[in-house]
């Protein structure tokens, strides 16, 4: 609640002032009165402005920002530079740093917190050894560079060059986490999520929607190295919906039409990009007992049993930040079967689940599944359609607020 409370006194300060009306106000006492919110839930018409106006705006990403050209050459795909002595080799395939040994140096204009942090995280989940090294130095290295636009070499191209030096430019607007990651990303041989030669699968470009000088964008990579590490749609290296659109509309559609959202976030890394990234550096190779990926979660599992489901902490509200999955495996010949007796949260903002919602994946593990949010479940039974019978639940809640008080389901074995 004191967390609460300080985010929305700095919510208020940054907002314009015809903002300040007391209708917000009333929404957020709502919001603090626990009780008051189990009674009436939230139906005020002015949510979805309320939620525009307190959800972080989302920063321009390099499509918006990027110039055409450069003074070194034209960008591909928005943000990837090809060096002349790139094109003269018919270099296809991001190459790799030798020994796993990235050095860099940072040009006193560039912002060097962001591009530090960016650093750490690639540092603290890979294998690969980040070095600052001088400006007289004869290592190839990358030269971090506030030029206009975001954008980066694809892999490493340095040894190759005279100056020993590849540019990675983050200019104004560059310096959000998920964009430095994604150019470092680049450098260390990343293409782009949506150039795999499987996005077909996963992905519909919308032709017709791409302006037509900037369609080579869009061009699959048939020698891209995906490791074994499935697609991703929330990967850091993702396109966005409407990247380089002509008309505002769709560029790329999700071919599982729930999942939309997920594709362009620039957060972080997710854990498909780390785990291709360690793949390509070959990270295994130097443990002698490989780390867990991740440690085991706080919420969620595996039901094997009848019984009920429930969102985390139910009887009470459920916590902010929630994110469990519930695997549900009935035994061999039997479909699972969840009903839900209670369903409560956030309403739909702008027409999705956005902020929170329960993915129900009725065609098991493979399946892409549904978003649910408001009150869309209550009395509503679902039944696996997956050939072993299993489904998938996962409930998220937002960041910030509680807007619900959550589900009970009794989970049957049919
Ligand atoms: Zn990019």
């Amino acid at each position: 609640m004191w967390l609460f409370g300080i985010f929305l006194l700095c919510g208020v300060s940054a907002m314009p002032n015809r903002y300040r009306d007391d209708s917000i106000f009333n929404v957020t006492k709502l919001q603090l009165d626990r009780s008051a919110l189990r009674e009436e839930e939230i139906k005020r018409a002015n949510l979805q402005e309320y939620f525009e106006l307190f959800d972080e705006p989302e920063p321009l990403d390099f499509h918006e920002t990027n110039p055409v050209l450069t003074p070194y050459g034209r960008l591909e795909e928005g943000d990837l530079l090809r060096s002349a002595e790139e094109d003269r080799k018919g270099v296809t395939s991001g190459e790799l740093w030798t020994d796993r040994r990235y050095n860099y140096e940072i040009t006193n204009d560039a912002s060097r917190a962001a591009i530090e942090a960016g650093i750490k995280f690639w540092r603290d989940h890979s294998c690969v050894q980040f070095q600052e090294v001088s400006s007289g130095s004869s290592e190839p290295r990358v030269l971090f560079v506030a030029e206009s636009g975001c954008w980066s070499m694809l892999g490493c191209t340095a040894k190759h060059a005279s100056s020993r030096t590849q540019k990675l430019s983050l200019g104004s607007g560059c310096t959000g986490f998920g964009t430095v990651t994604h150019e470092i990303g680049h450098s260390l041989g990343f293409y782009h999520e949506q150039s795999r030669s499987d996005r077909d699968e996963h992905v519909t470009i919308m032709w017709d929607n791409v302006k037509e000088a900037y369609k080579h964008n869009f061009k699959k990579v048939d020698t891209t190295q995906n490791h074994g590490v499935p697609y991703d749609l929330g990967s850091v290296m993702h396109y966005g919906s409407t990247y380089f659109s002509s008309n505002g509309g769709p560029t790329i559609l999700t071919r599982n039409p729930t999942l939309q959202g997920l594709i362009g976030q620039r957060n972080k890394p997710s854990f498909r990009d780390v785990a291709l990234m360690n793949r390509l550096y070959r990270c295994e190779e130097l443990c002698s007992s490989p780390p867990p990926y991740y440690p085991a979660p706080s919420c969620g599992g595996e039901i094997s049993s009848e019984g009920t489901v429930s969102s985390p902490g139910w009887p009470a509200l459920y916590p902010t930040g929630a994110d469990c999955s519930w695997w549900v495996r009935p035994p061999t010949g039997r479909r699972a079967r969840v009903t839900f007796t209670t369903f409560s949260i956030m309403q739909q903002v702008n027409g999705s689940c956005k902020y929170e919602y329960l993915s129900v994946r009725l065609g098991g593990v493979l399946d892409g599944g549904e978003m649910y949010c408001s009150k869309q479940l209550t009395g509503k039974q679902l039944t696996s359609t997956s050939p072993d019978g299993d489904l998938v639940l996962r409930f998220k809640s937002y960041k910030k607020y509680f807007m619900g008080s959550g589900f009970v389901a009794t989970v049957q074995f049919v």
